[in-house]
């Protein structure tokens, strides 16, 4: 089958980025093609924390991680788990990650993370505020807490390194944390809150929401798994499962997928891996805390959603074909015990595992290549909720040829 409607721009991944992207697109004026072969939102977006972190400007390593490295590989357990099976497919990506643990490019990756995290807030309110759904976010802030007296250094070092990076940040006593979250155990130390972050009441719903008014904008959405392309003088065709779809630009925004089908058109090949992370729903806790917490020690996240208490976190290098191992969410509950004044209730638990995109130096690809034919949005790690909106602003830009040099650090020819 030849898909034969005229189509300005196919977007190849319906995620929070691609949803977000299709939806600027068509109020651009662009007859634009949705493909995925899962429903929107069934990837990364469906079940991450929910939290807006805008407070998270530094790289997803540093050289400190060198030191703790060891122990931490040591415990199956722990919040960073390599699949030894996956070390030599892993082995290319490690080495350009720790390159980029250079004061150079680290400098480089932080002033990267900043820009977009800093575009994130207005750009999150802007698209709300634009469908009519503000309710989605609450800008309520997020605590990170510490409970044992010998972090109390390292969370002022980080209080410090925050603050060089005008990140607004309050240090909270123990009495200003019992005070504002009376859940917790009175036994935590205090804590840093960010009050310019906040988090989304159920990130999936928020991908279906932009999506209903990316069709009422007329985006059409065909259910079809993309699996090579050929670029044309006039643009570009895709082959999937569902045949063949034409269009004169395509926008890769496949996630943690998104490396085989960019060498396809573009003949370029990206580090692109997966720090899988895991989850754990509890239905029965969706009053426990008044915003998001997340442990200094513990090492994951606790927000609060619609549908209960998300556990979320860990980071799990094992590829995207390996199965999950779902103990890792449960074991998120194990790491929670302790940290409130009552234990939280499982009863109806839901564990769930998904694909972060992650590139080795923290920055994702956004860019418009092969002239303008092919626009590239992927590769977003641990951010790709917070700084979704603000993509989709750029991307736009890109589409209509007037980017900004805010771009630069982006580009698919850094690799
Ligand atoms: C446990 C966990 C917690 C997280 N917490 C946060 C957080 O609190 N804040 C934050 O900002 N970020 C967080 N993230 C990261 C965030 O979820 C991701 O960065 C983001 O969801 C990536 O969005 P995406 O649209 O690029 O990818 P995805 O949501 O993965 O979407 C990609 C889409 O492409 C489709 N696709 C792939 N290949 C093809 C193909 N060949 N043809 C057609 N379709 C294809 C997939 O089906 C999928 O729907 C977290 C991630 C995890 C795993």
């Amino acid at each position: 089958m030849v898909d034969t409607p005229e189509n300005d721009i196919a977007v190849v991944g319906a995620g929070i980025v691609g949803v977000a992207c299709a939806l600027q697109l068509a109020r651009q004026g662009r007859r634009v093609l949705l493909l995925d072969h899962q429903a929107p939102g069934h990837g990364a977006s469906y079940g991450n924390a929910g939290h807006l972190a805008t407070e998270q400007v530094f790289p997803i390593a540093d050289l400190s991680i060198l030191k703790r490295l060891p122990r931490m590989l040591l415990d199956p357990m722990g919040p960073l788990r390599l699949d030894w099976k996956y070390l030599p497919k892993a082995m290319p990506w490690f080495a350009r990650l720790l390159l980029n643990l250079r004061p150079a490019p680290f400098q480089r990756s932080v002033a990267g993370i900043r820009a977009l995290n800093e575009g994130s807030l207005g750009a999150w309110q802007r698209l709300l505020g634009s469908i009519g759904r503000s309710e989605l976010f609450k800008e309520d802030g997020s605590l990170l807490v510490f409970e044992r007296p010998e972090s109390r250094v390292a969370l002022q070092a980080l209080r410090a390194r925050m603050q060089q990076q005008d990140v607004q940040v309050d240090l909270w006593s123990a009495d200003h944390l019992r005070e504002a979250a009376p859940q917790l155990n009175p036994s935590l130390l205090g804590g840093l809150f960010f009050p310019r972050t906040g988090h989304f009441i159920d990130p999936y719903r928020v991908v279906c929401a932009l999506f209903e008014v990316a069709k009422a904008n007329g985006v059409r959405f065909v259910q079809a798994r993309v699996t090579g392309g050929q670029l044309h003088s006039d643009g570009v065709n895709l082959a999937s499962d569902r045949g063949t779809f034409k269009a004169r630009q395509v926008l890769l925004s496949c996630g943690a997928h998104s490396a085989p089908l960019t060498v396809a058109l573009t003949g370029k090949r990206v580090p692109l891996d997966t720090e899988r992370g895991y989850h754990l729903m509890l239905p029965q806790e969706q009053q426990r805390l008044p915003f998001a917490v997340t442990s200094l020690e513990r090492k994951f996240i606790m927000t609060p959603m619609a549908e209960g208490l998300r556990l979320a976190g860990t980071v799990e290098f094992a590829g995207l074909d390996a199965p999950p191992s779902m103990q890792r969410a449960w074991q998120l509950h194990r790491l929670s015990k302790g940290l409130f004044q009552r234990d939280l209730s499982t009863e109806g638990a839901t564990p769930w595992m998904g694909f972060r995109p992650s590139l080795p130096d923290s920055l994702p690809v956004i860019d418009r290549v092969c002239d303008g034919r092919v626009l590239l949005a992927f590769g977003h790690q641990h951010l790709g909720l917070t700084q979704a909106a603000v993509t989709a602003e750029w991307v736009g830009r890109l589409a209509a040829q007037s980017a900004g040099p805010e771009t630069a650090a982006y580009r698919l020819d850094r690799f």
